[in-house]
Protein backbone atom coordinates (compact mmCIF):
# COMPACT_ATOMS: atom_id res chain seq x y z
CA UNK A 1 0.00 0.00 0.00
CA UNK A 2 1.25 3.27 -0.97
CA UNK A 3 1.92 5.55 2.48
CA UNK A 4 0.21 7.96 3.52
CA UNK A 5 1.02 11.96 2.33
CA UNK A 6 2.55 10.38 -0.56
CA UNK A 7 2.50 12.97 -3.76
CA UNK A 8 0.86 10.72 -7.06
CA UNK A 9 -0.23 10.89 -10.26
CA UNK A 10 -2.67 9.97 -12.39
CA UNK A 11 -2.25 5.47 -12.62
CA UNK A 12 -0.14 5.03 -9.93
CA UNK A 13 -0.93 2.17 -7.84
CA UNK A 14 -2.00 3.33 -4.61
CA UNK A 15 -3.14 -0.55 -3.19
CA UNK A 16 -4.82 -3.31 -3.74
CA UNK A 17 -8.87 -3.73 -3.97
CA UNK A 18 -8.66 -6.81 -1.50
CA UNK A 19 -7.71 -4.44 1.57
CA UNK A 20 -9.00 -1.46 0.31
CA UNK A 21 -11.77 0.45 -1.42
CA UNK A 22 -11.08 3.45 -4.10
CA UNK A 23 -12.31 6.62 -2.42
CA UNK A 24 -11.85 9.90 -3.58
CA UNK A 25 -10.16 10.30 -6.62
CA UNK A 26 -9.27 6.98 -6.85
CA UNK A 27 -10.47 3.97 -8.83
CA UNK A 28 -10.38 0.22 -9.31
CA UNK A 29 -8.70 -1.83 -12.36
CA UNK A 30 -8.40 -5.43 -11.97
CA UNK A 31 -7.77 -5.83 -8.27
CA UNK A 32 -5.74 -2.54 -8.47
CA UNK A 33 -6.36 1.05 -6.82
CA UNK A 34 -4.93 3.82 -8.70
CA UNK A 35 -4.84 7.21 -8.47
CA UNK A 36 -7.34 9.51 -11.03
CA UNK A 37 -5.24 12.68 -10.27
CA UNK A 38 -2.27 14.29 -9.14
CA UNK A 39 -2.30 14.22 -5.49
CA UNK A 40 -1.40 13.23 -1.76
CA UNK A 41 -2.61 9.98 -0.64
CA UNK A 42 -5.14 9.91 2.22
CA UNK A 43 -6.28 6.44 3.98
CA UNK A 44 -9.35 6.43 5.86
CA UNK A 45 -8.99 3.25 7.93
CA UNK A 46 -12.14 3.01 9.63
CA UNK A 47 -13.98 2.74 6.44
CA UNK A 48 -10.67 1.15 4.45
CA UNK A 49 -10.74 3.98 1.71
CA UNK A 50 -7.59 5.35 -0.31
CA UNK A 51 -8.40 8.86 -1.50
CA UNK A 52 -6.53 11.16 -3.20
CA UNK A 53 -6.57 14.73 -2.12
CA UNK A 54 -5.88 16.67 -5.65
CA UNK A 55 -3.17 18.83 -5.76
CA UNK A 56 -2.80 21.22 -8.48
CA UNK A 57 0.90 22.36 -9.21
CA UNK A 58 0.01 26.60 -9.54
CA UNK A 59 2.45 28.59 -11.18
CA UNK A 60 4.10 31.02 -8.37
CA UNK A 61 2.78 34.67 -8.50
CA UNK A 62 4.76 37.74 -7.57
CA UNK A 63 3.98 39.63 -4.51
CA UNK A 64 5.58 42.36 -2.80
CA UNK A 65 7.81 42.09 -1.05
CA UNK A 66 9.50 39.23 -2.95
CA UNK A 67 13.07 38.87 -3.66
CA UNK A 68 13.10 38.09 -7.04
CA UNK A 69 15.91 37.40 -10.12
CA UNK A 70 15.33 39.26 -13.31
CA UNK A 71 17.01 40.39 -16.60
CA UNK A 72 18.17 43.73 -17.65
CA UNK A 73 16.31 43.55 -20.86
CA UNK A 74 16.88 48.05 -21.56
CA UNK A 75 17.37 50.99 -19.65
CA UNK A 76 15.49 54.14 -21.01
CA UNK A 77 15.89 57.19 -19.43
CA UNK A 78 14.69 56.84 -15.86
CA UNK A 79 13.80 53.58 -16.20
CA UNK A 80 15.34 49.88 -16.37
CA UNK A 81 12.96 47.48 -17.69
CA UNK A 82 13.50 43.31 -16.20
CA UNK A 83 12.61 40.32 -17.51
CA UNK A 84 11.33 38.89 -14.03
CA UNK A 85 12.85 35.33 -14.50
CA UNK A 86 11.72 33.78 -10.96
CA UNK A 87 11.61 34.34 -7.05
CA UNK A 88 14.32 33.79 -5.34
CA UNK A 89 14.24 30.16 -3.37
CA UNK A 90 11.26 29.18 -5.53
CA UNK A 91 12.73 26.74 -8.20
CA UNK A 92 9.78 27.22 -10.18
CA UNK A 93 10.07 30.07 -13.37
CA UNK A 94 7.10 32.29 -13.69
CA UNK A 95 5.05 31.59 -16.42
CA UNK A 96 5.20 34.00 -19.74
CA UNK A 97 7.76 36.42 -18.47
CA UNK A 98 6.75 38.65 -16.11
CA UNK A 99 7.84 42.70 -16.51
CA UNK A 100 9.05 44.34 -13.94
CA UNK A 101 11.08 47.88 -14.00
CA UNK A 102 13.44 49.49 -11.17
CA UNK A 103 13.08 53.83 -11.45
CA UNK A 104 15.76 55.47 -11.05
CA UNK A 105 15.09 56.74 -7.57
CA UNK A 106 14.80 53.56 -6.78
CA UNK A 107 18.23 51.95 -8.32
CA UNK A 108 20.38 52.39 -5.30
CA UNK A 109 20.53 54.32 -1.56
CA UNK A 110 21.43 57.53 -2.69
CA UNK A 111 21.16 59.68 -5.74
CA UNK A 112 21.44 58.39 -9.37
CA UNK A 113 22.51 60.73 -11.90
CA UNK A 114 22.36 58.44 -15.13
CA UNK A 115 20.67 54.74 -14.89
CA UNK A 116 22.90 53.12 -17.33
CA UNK A 117 25.54 53.47 -15.06
CA UNK A 118 23.49 51.43 -12.70
CA UNK A 119 22.40 48.67 -15.05
CA UNK A 120 23.58 47.08 -18.47
CA UNK A 121 21.15 45.02 -20.75
CA UNK A 122 22.01 41.37 -20.35
CA UNK A 123 23.06 41.63 -16.68
CA UNK A 124 21.14 39.11 -13.81
CA UNK A 125 19.87 41.31 -10.80
CA UNK A 126 18.25 40.95 -7.51
CA UNK A 127 15.83 43.19 -6.77
CA UNK A 128 12.66 43.33 -4.41
CA UNK A 129 8.97 43.76 -5.50
CA UNK A 130 7.74 47.23 -3.98
CA UNK A 131 4.46 47.04 -6.14
CA UNK A 132 3.31 43.37 -7.19
CA UNK A 133 -0.39 44.59 -8.65
CA UNK A 134 1.27 47.23 -11.07
CA UNK A 135 2.11 46.82 -14.74
CA UNK A 136 5.40 46.75 -15.02
CA UNK A 137 6.11 45.10 -11.69
CA UNK A 138 7.89 47.62 -9.38
CA UNK A 139 11.14 46.70 -8.41
CA UNK A 140 13.68 48.49 -5.87
CA UNK A 141 17.72 47.48 -6.05
CA UNK A 142 18.16 50.40 -3.25
CA UNK A 143 20.03 48.33 -0.73
CA UNK A 144 23.55 46.38 -1.15
CA UNK A 145 22.51 42.45 -1.09
CA UNK A 146 20.54 44.01 -4.26
CA UNK A 147 21.69 44.98 -7.55
CA UNK A 148 23.68 43.20 -10.17
CA UNK A 149 24.44 39.75 -9.55
CA UNK A 150 26.02 38.94 -12.98
CA UNK A 151 27.44 40.89 -15.79
CA UNK A 152 29.11 40.30 -19.33
CA UNK A 153 31.32 42.31 -20.77
CA UNK A 154 30.05 45.02 -23.39
CA UNK A 155 33.51 44.55 -25.48
CA UNK A 156 34.39 40.70 -25.49
CA UNK A 157 31.29 39.25 -23.32
CA UNK A 158 33.82 37.44 -21.26
CA UNK A 159 32.43 36.63 -17.08
CA UNK A 160 32.97 40.17 -15.16
CA UNK A 161 34.30 39.87 -11.65
CA UNK A 162 33.24 42.77 -8.70
CA UNK A 163 35.86 46.06 -9.31
CA UNK A 164 35.80 48.89 -7.18
CA UNK A 165 32.39 51.31 -8.67
CA UNK A 166 31.23 48.19 -10.76
CA UNK A 167 32.84 45.22 -12.34
CA UNK A 168 36.42 44.27 -14.43
CA UNK A 169 35.96 41.90 -17.28
CA UNK A 170 38.05 38.83 -16.47
CA UNK A 171 39.44 38.21 -20.16
CA UNK A 172 39.87 41.83 -21.72
CA UNK A 173 40.20 43.43 -18.15
CA UNK A 174 37.78 46.37 -19.44
CA UNK A 175 36.06 47.92 -16.50
CA UNK A 176 32.70 49.47 -16.50
CA UNK A 177 30.15 50.82 -14.00
CA UNK A 178 27.07 48.97 -12.10
CA UNK A 179 25.18 48.80 -9.11
CA UNK A 180 27.01 45.32 -7.82
CA UNK A 181 25.00 43.34 -5.02
CA UNK A 182 26.76 42.13 -2.24
CA UNK A 183 25.55 39.01 -3.54
CA UNK A 184 27.16 39.41 -6.92
CA UNK A 185 28.24 35.80 -8.29
CA UNK A 186 27.33 33.99 -5.14
CA UNK A 187 24.65 31.67 -6.50
CA UNK A 188 21.20 30.78 -8.22
CA UNK A 189 21.27 33.12 -11.51
ZN1 LIG B 1 35.92 41.88 -21.96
Amino acid sequence: MTEEGKFVTPGDTLGFSEEFMPGDWAYEEEGNIYAAVSGTVETDMEDRKINVVPKVSTPPEVKDNDIVIGSIWDVKGQLAIVNILKIKGVDRGLPGGVRGAVHISKAREGYVSDLSREFSGGDIILARVVEAHREPVELTTAAPELGVIKANCSRCGGAMNPDKNGVKCKECKRTESRNVSTEYGKGEV
